[in-house]
């Protein structure tokens, strides 16, 4: 899975990451079905002890272009954890309240306490993509929001949170195929936006966006994975893994009761 984390101050060129890639796996979409079931299950063994020691935090951050796929995520890799101790955050378009204020204010509230894990479906990059593209705020202000971001999360990092950030790689004819589906398909047609079509034009723009993100903020205390989201159930399956593999790396333990319990008979 390291295939797919961007190194440190690299400069990302998306074409040159294939969003069919599927690495080193061999198998088709059944034997990635029934490895992620597998995953998922550890996943749901790791987040129960994640709960019940109540001392790390974890944050992943879903960021991609619209039909990339976060809600699937969502649902697919997520589908057997405790909702007591998983929350989704999901950020739209600022509140006139939230935009008195600076753009991270919004987002420290929903940050993971102890014993948490929390998915940011969209998050504080939006502040150096969407607003980026569309000039909402000067080259000056953005532009100086990547060191801005960086230091935020360093401070959450050296606070106990484990942060993960993954960039869900689609391409447009994929993203072309997805919006259509959702034209044609009832049950997907509530998700179709017709700004998705606007925002669609502006693909070259994004990218170079996002370019930018993933090659200034992949740091070694929050790193971006580029995930190949064309197939779902491989999207699902590698960020399962980096996940389990996160996780499994905290060394987590179930704790001892707070009481003596040595001797103690139940009637
Ligand atoms: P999604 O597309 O994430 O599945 P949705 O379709 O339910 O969510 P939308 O209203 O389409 O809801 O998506 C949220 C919108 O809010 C996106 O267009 C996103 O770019 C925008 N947004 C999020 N954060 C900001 C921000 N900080 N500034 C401006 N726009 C933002
Ligand atoms: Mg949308």
């Amino acid at each position: 899975m390291k295939k797919y984390l961007v190194k440190p101050e690299t400069k990302v060129k998306l074409a040159k990451w294939d969003p069919n890639d599927m690495g080193d796996f061999k198998g088709g979409k059944e034997e990635g079905l029934a490895l992620l079931e597998k995953l998922n299950a550890r996943l749901e063994m790791l987040q129960e002890v994640l709960f019940a020691e109540h001392k790390h935090k974890v944050l992943v951050i879903l960021q991609a272009m619209d039909t990339g796929g976060k809600d699937g995520v969502i649902r697919r890799v997520f589908d057997r954890v405790n909702p007591a101790g998983v929350r989704v955050a999901s950020f739209k378009a600022p509140t006139a309240e939230e935009l008195d204020h600076d753009f991270l204010w919004r987002i420290h509230k929903q940050v993971p306490a102890k014993g948490e894990m929390v998915i940011f479906n969209r998050s504080h990059y939006e502040d150096v993509l969407v607003v980026r593209v569309h000039n909402y705020v000067p080259p000056e202000v953005w532009g100086r929001r990547f060191d801005q971001i960086n230091q935020f999360e360093r401070t959450l990092a050296e606070n106990g949170t484990t942060i993960l950030k993954f960039y869900l790689h689609i391409d447009l004819d994929e993203q072309k195929e997805r919006l259509q589906a959702r034209l044609d398909d009832p049950a997907k047609r509530w998700k179709f936006r017709l700004g998705d079509l606007e925002e669609r034009k502006f693909w070259p723009d994004y990218m170079n966006a996002f370019e930018d993100v993933l090659g200034k903020t992949s740091t070694a205390y929050a790193p971006w994975y580029i995930i190949p989201a064309n197939r779902k159930w491989f999207r699902d399956l590698v960020i399962s893994s980096v996940l389990v593999d996160t996780l499994e790396g905290l060394k987590m333990n179930y704790p001892e009761s707070e009481e003596d319990l040595s001797g103690v008979v139940i009637e």
